[in-house]
């Protein structure tokens, strides 16, 4: 009785003399994942040298992890902006309230 195995085959192009290599799905996965060399049967050199998803989504998180510390910087900042104009606006309203009482008594 024959066992049906799904290998996911892809084909793939030497890069110097373009013979037609077979790869399995999880053969080419691990290649892009690591940029490890892999030879076609005339003993070329390959490589994935692009970004594979992985590096791509962690690019995107440091990405994202860094605009999320500027945002929370900037907030930051603007509490204090904020805070000072609060100071600011009770040291006045102080000062106006001890002339008027000074107004007042005189
Ligand atoms: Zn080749």
């Amino acid at each position: 009785m024959a066992t049906m195995v799904e290998l996911g085959i892809e084909t793939y192009a030497c890069a110097h003399c373009k013979m037609q290599m077979f790869l399995t799905a999880e053969f080419v996965r691990q290649m892009r994942e690591t940029h490890e060399g892999f030879y076609c049967p005339m003993g070329h050199n390959n490589f994935f040298p692009g970004k594979s998803e992985k590096e791509k989504l962690a690019e995107q998180l440091d990405q994202s992890r860094r605009e999320l510390e500027r945002e929370r910087n900037m907030i930051s900042s603007l509490r204090d902006e904020v805070q000072r104009e609060k100071y600011s606006k009770a040291a006045y309203h102080a000062h106006f309230t001890r002339l008027k009482k000074k107004i007042a008594s005189d």
